[in-house]
């Protein structure tokens, strides 16, 4: 009875990249319930409790819903003014003004994006497209680059494309779990209940082994838990990989990796670029050259030892040349890969990687032959999970490729049951971020902006002169922050996304964005650490108020309509992008602009004029606007009709020029984006089905060929691609077919000369290096950062409902009871956490969900008041450009 005046309608949860289908209800506008959906192959009518509240994250008391300006007595803007409300007219006005400023001074590298995991597909598309096609800058990345940048190093490194072979009906056909840092039961809850219900199902069979430098919630469940050292997962697997090699060799699936693989590795920088970043522009050569001499000194005997198979020494190969080709790699033979691994003996890893020092080592070495046997077993199969512990990794790149070289010697993956399953973060890390290319290197579809031909395929789709696209990749995630500081950006933009309390060493950029001459906009839904940094912020309309599609971690994608109304002037994503594209004329554009590094990005306007374009009339008309684009019936009334209105400024309610309440872009614009967005993958591999198919059904595992999904790639059993690409063969990795053979290879074939690498993935070796900062006397813990179960990243929405927050009010300092005792402290009372780079004050845990082992802390990062990225250190993987938020040096004492 009560629920007789709902409407139910199908969705997808908001949080993590699992990807969970939910049930909404909505009564007068307003969301009422949300259920887990049983009809939802994902979740099959499971949430976790982070979806079961999906509704309270948005009618949080101080949600933004009006446009505020920093202004100074006279209503002006003024940096060091206070926060005054303005119309959207205004809003965009200034903001317009402050772009040209910028953009006229410093040119396309002058502005950036600052973009999400979190944007749904369509806000993705729409935001790359005016920054990359309309501005001519590639100045945008997602926060995805913080959550899953060195598994896409790694899948198009090892595959040539990205993103899972297999899907999570692995979890129900496989005989073992390896979670390689991966905290699944806080993190992608519901997949973690599937596995539980799968190793209940033939606990005797079915084995789980969990990998993590501390004890958590995935534990309990373990037949194995492994706490292993910080950093050293790259030598367990090199030392896995070395029995495989050295002591069992029947296990080695010959025929599949002599048809499907060939063997690589590539350059060493030995930690340069890592323990004082010598790539930062703020140095100059010569202090670089300091720079690595005195790090080569630091090269530890690890370090030396695993060197010694190419050749090299500490201070060794060390131009910049090589540190430059970081991310380049070359062929290698088998007898190669197995000299490069004799060193990762057991005794050898196992005094490198014990994590515990209570553990006796006797002990853990039983259990890392434990884990080795259960990958060589015959016929078992095994599906390796993993997340941040891997990604967020200085060495990010090369574990993930690690995993993939255990799996594919053995014959094990992109087989039901059995395959290295790399599990996203965010809800549409995958969809979004990767698919459509959200990435400063990035086009739709796997393309990329340094490649003439992809920017030549995306001109085309995207209707501008050729040309048009900036062949320099842009600044990544840290990169912007860092131009920032220096002066090299000076307007930025971001959605769905809390920069300032996400990015690591964040003292830093805070005090760069407010004391620097720049323009910050920040569209949000709810006041954060980035709204104080802020010049502008945009409120913003939330999941349900608004229509949109997420791609989650088994490359399913999954559409819902907008439900109910964003309160007050809250607008959308795409609209804001849409509107504000308004205020630029083609001429002002698409000029001739010369970059900093010399390239000249040429004048297309004559181009343009063929094209049939007027040099006067707006990007809009151009990117959002054009025939192609309103043969879906372009609702016109949002656009000129609603500034001119100035229905936003006076407070009155949002209408349309029909007097009715304005509901945002809905069906026609976001079915336009999408039929326009699909057109980059259709034959490529990454082929989707069109926008109503995606209404009518519970998603779709892409490539969607002739109606059918792929739950497995590159098995020609399952993957029409692996059938074309190999035809009457059993798999297909559709790698790219010649690579030519680059200077300075130390193995393999010569310089100059192309191998055939068609259909083979490769199987890397990468030597264990160790990470930029260690514990040391001064600060003498490791300190671990992550999320909790009960709230999704920088807490914004989650601490905004009563149950979530009353569930977990505080960010604690996870320690172990004998360390809280040697400093001193007490479970429950507060302590400093100090690195070289800042403290925080939090709450020791010594009795909760987490157990460290002594000399390591855990600290979550959902907490603005415990700001943990102050203390975090801001080094990267040298290819992908990741951050490492899981080891710093920090010291631990009483508040
Ligand atoms: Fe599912 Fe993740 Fe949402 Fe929980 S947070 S309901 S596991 S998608």
């Amino acid at each position: 009875e009560a629920e007789k005046d709902w409407r139910w309608d199908k969705a997808v949860c908001r949080f993590c990249g699992t990807g969970c289908g939910v049930m909404v209800a909505t009564k007068n506008d307003r969301i009422v319930a949300v259920k887990g959906d049983p009809l939802a192959p994902v979740n099959r009518g499971l949430n976790c409790i982070k979806g079961y509240f999906l509704a309270k994250i948005m009618y949080g008391k101080d949600r933004l819903t009006r446009p505020l300006l920093r202004v100074n007595k006279k209503g002006e803007f003024d940096k060091k003014g206070e926060f005054k409300p303005v119309s959207w007219k205004k809003a965009f006005e200034v903001m317009a003004d402050q772009f040209k400023k910028a953009y006229g001074e410093l040119g396309p590298t002058g502005i950036a994006f600052f973009g999400s995991g979190q944007y749904t597909i369509q806000e993705g598309f729409a935001a790359s497209k005016l920054i990359k096609a309309g501005f001519r800058s590639n100045n945008i990345d997602p926060n995805a680059r913080h959550c899953m940048a060195s598994a896409v190093a790694a899948f198009i490194q090892t595959f040539g494309i990205d993103e899972p072979a297999g899907c999570y009906d692995d979890i129900e056909l496989t005989d073992s779990f390896v979670l390689w840092g991966s905290n699944m039961a806080e993190n992608h809850p519901v997949l973690w209940a599937r596995v539980i219900d799968r190793k209940l199902s033939d606990p005797d069979r079915v084995k789980v082994v969990v990998l993590s430098t501390y004890q958590h919630m995935n534990a309990d469940m373990a037949d194995t838990a492994i706490i292993f050292k910080p950093h050293t997962d790259l030598a367990i697997q090199n030392y896995i990989l070395r029995e495989i090699l050295y002591n069992y060799p029947d296990a080695i699936d010959r025929e599949f990796v002599d048809k499907y693989t060939t063997y690589a590795t590539g350059y060493v920088d030995i930690g340069y670029g890592m323990r004082s970043d010598p790539n930062h522009p703020k140095y100059s050569d010569k202090e670089r050259e300091t720079m690595q001499k005195e790090l080569a000194k630091t090269v530890s005997e690890a370090e030396a030892k695993a060197l010694a198979f190419l050749g090299l020494k500490p201070g060794d190969k060390m131009e910049m040349k090589h540190r430059a080709a970081a991310g380049a790699h070359w062929q290698i033979a088998f007898e190669d890969l197995k000299k490069a691994l004799e060193p990762y003996t057991l005794d050898f890893v196992a005094e490198l990687a014990k994590g515990d020092p209570d553990e006796p080592l006797e002990s853990f070495k039983k259990k890392l032959q434990d884990l080795v046997q259960i990958f060589v077993e015959q016929g078992r199969k095994v599906v390796s999970f993993w997340t941040m512990g891997f990604n967020q990794h200085t060495r990010g790149t090369w574990v993930n490729e690690q995993v993939y070289a255990i799996h594919l010697l053995l014959g094990k993956h992109a087989k039901p049951g059995s395959g290295a399953f790399s599990l996203t973060g965010q809800p549409s890390a995958c969809g979004t971020a990767r698919e459509v290319g959200t990435f400063a290197h990035r086009l739709p579809a796997d393309m990329v902006v340094a490649n003439p031909k992809h920017r030549e395929i995306s001109e085309k789709l995207w209707r501008v002169p050729e040309g048009t696209i900036n062949p320099k990749v842009g600044a990544n995630f840290v990169q912007i922050m860092r131009d920032l500081e220096d002066g090299k950006i000076k307007w930025a933009w971001v959605h769905v996304n809390n920069p300032w309390q996400n990015t690591a060493n964040a003292n830093h950029w805070v005090k760069a964005a407010r004391e620097m001459d720049n323009f910050i906009v920040v569209s949000e839904v709810y006041p954060g650490i980035s709204t104080k940094v802020a010049d502008l912020i945009l409120p913003t309309a939330m999941i349900y108020e608004k229509w949109g599609a997420y791609g989650n971690s088994e490359r399913r994608t999954q559409h819902w309509r907008q439900q109910v109304t964003a309160p007050g002037m809250a607008m959308p994503d795409i609209w804001q992008y849409m509107e504000f594209s308004k205020f630029f004329k083609l001429r002002e554009v698409w000029k001739e602009h010369k970059l900093p590094d010399g390239t000249v990005l040429p004048d297309v306007l004559e181009k343009a004029k063929a094209m049939g374009y007027d040099p006067e009339q707006t990007l809009f008309d151009v990117l959002f606007n054009h025939p192609e684009m309103r043969k879906f019936a372009w609702p016109d009334p949002i656009g000129e009709g609603f500034l001119n209105t100035e229905a936003a400024g006076d407070g009155r309610p949002i209408q349309d020029a029909e007097g009715k309440p304005f509901k945002g872009y809905g069906y026609f614009v976001q079915k336009a984006l999408w039929e326009e967005y699909r057109q980059f993958g259709l034959g490529t591999g990454h082929d989707l089905a069109d926008f109503d198919t995606y209404h009518r059904v519970r998603g779709l595992r892409w490539p969607v060929v002739d109606g059918k999904e792929t739950p497995w790639r590159f098995n020609a059993k399952y993957d029409p691609y692996a059938r074309k690409a190999n035809p009457g063969g059993e798999f297909a990795f559709y790698g790219k077919a010649k690579k030519k053979i680059p200077k300075g290879n130390l193995f393999g074939p010569e310089a100059g000369t192309s191998v055939d690498l068609t259909n083979r993935a490769k199987i890397f070796f990468r030597p264990y290096m160790d990470p930029p900062e260690m514990p040391d006397d001064r600060y003498p813990f490791w300190l671990v950062t992550g999320r909790v179960l009960e709230h999704w990243h920088s807490g914004t929405m989650t601490m905004r409902v009563p149950e979530l927050y009353r569930a977990v009010p505080e960010a604690l300092v996870y320690m172990n009871p004998e360390d809280a005792k040697k400093i001193g402290v007490k479970d429950g009372q507060f302590v400093w956490v100090e690195s070289r780079r800042g403290k925080v004050k939090a709450r020791a845990s010594t009795r909760g969900r987490n157990r460290p082992p002594k000399g390591l802390i855990f600290v979550p990062w959902f907490d603005e008041r415990v700001l943990i990225n102050k203390v975090t250190n801001d080094q990267r993987c040298p290819i992908s450009k990741q951050t490492d938020y899981k080891k710093a040096a920090v010291k631990v004492y009483p508040a």
